[in-house]
């Protein structure tokens, strides 16, 4: 989709410090970390956000938990990590092409703010 910055990085026109990639999805490093351990995993195809990627996608929806699974392992944290899918600008989502946040190498306090 143009104007879209996930997009970008997924086409490789805009770098970033990717740690996996498949067929369905691409996983990189959160420019801005909340966390020693913040990696955004984003479909290939562009949908606005989880909802939608559920509905038009369910088994690339399935691939993407699995990746973020995969990351939080290679990332040394698969016994405690977070999955975050902001949703909607009131929910402090700012980029509008569906992303998992994959938090962790912290305590995370619960609720969250
Ligand atoms: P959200 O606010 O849930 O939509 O999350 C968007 C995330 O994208 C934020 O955590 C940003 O720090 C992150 N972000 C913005 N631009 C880039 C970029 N060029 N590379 C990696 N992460 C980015």
């Amino acid at each position: 989709m143009a104007d879209c910055l996930f997009c970008s990085i997924v086409a490789g026109d805009i770098p970033a410090d990717i740690v996996l990639s498949n067929d369905d999805v691409v996983a990189f490093r959160d420019i801005a970390p909340q966390a020693p351990v913040h990696v955004l995993v984003v479909p290939r195809d562009h949908h606005a956000n989880v909802g939608e990627l559920a509905s038009d996608a369910p088994a690339t929806t399935a691939t993407l938990l699995q990746a973020a699974q995969e990351v939080a392992a290679n990332e040394g944290v698969g016994d405690a990590y977070r999955v975050v899918f902001n949703t909607g600008a009131g929910a402090g989502q700012t980029v509008f092409h569906v992303h998992a946040h994959v938090i962790g190498g912290r305590n995370l306090e619960w609720p969250p703010g």
